[in-house]
């Protein structure tokens, strides 16, 4: 099972992924904490990424693929088919690469893309609590731009394909985890 899961800065992605992963059995792959990675152990791509984080800028699809294209290389993902991807795609360029991807390591296709689906009033809520460097309103601005312009293009890729499961992402965690519990169940 490949699930991806999609939403604005801020709408819950990281936490609603930990609960989907465990009571799914997935692997979680989320390009938001790999790329934290490379940043704290100073790898070149660390380093490459750091100016587009820090302004909440979109790294440029080409690195981002790439750094996904090695991950999926990895052995507990190669072969078996059982992903949930958190932040990845952003881009309808990143969606067509991630098809081409998961078919080259035969672990099948993409199952359901859920899209929590929050106000902007609760992003920009939720996210001041977060305290992150990258949460300071200049860059919180450029994020929720980057996701209209570039991500909500990738919504309606998965809708077109009838992949698209779409809950109401206001309410507590346990409320949104429900919700796209019986929506998975609902589109198997
Ligand atoms: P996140 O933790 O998912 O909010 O990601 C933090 C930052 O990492 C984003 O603001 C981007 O700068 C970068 N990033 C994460 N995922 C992607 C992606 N799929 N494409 C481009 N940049 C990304």
């Amino acid at each position: 099972m490949i699930v991806i899961l999609l939403g604005a800065p801020g709408s819950g992605k990281g936490t609603q992924s930990e609960r989907l992963t465990d009571a799914l059995d997935l692997v979680h792959i989320s390009s938001g904490d790999l790329f934290r990675d490379h940043l704290g152990r100073g790898t070149p791509l660390g380093e490459l990424a750091r100016s587009y984080m820090d302004a909440g800028a979109l790294v440029p699809d080409e690195v981002t693929i790439g750094m996904i294209a090695d991950r999926l290389d990895q052995p507990d993902v190669h072969g078996k088919g059982r992903v949930l991807f958190d932040g990845f795609p952003r881009t309808v360029a990143q969606a067509d690469a991630l098809d081409a991807l998961l078919s080259e390591i035969g672990a099948g296709s993409v199952g359901a893309a859920v899209f929590i689906d929050v106000s902007e009033a609760t992003v920009v809520e939720r996210m001041a609590g977060r305290g992150r460097s990258d949460d300071n309103p200049d860059a919180i601005r450029t994020r929720l731009a980057a996701f209209r312009r570039d991500t909500e293009p990738v919504i309606a890729f998965y809708r077109a394909q009838g992949k698209l499961v779409a809950v109401d992402g206001e309410g507590t965690v346990d409320d949104v985890f429900e919700r796209i519990m019986g929506g998975l169940l609902a589109c198997e």
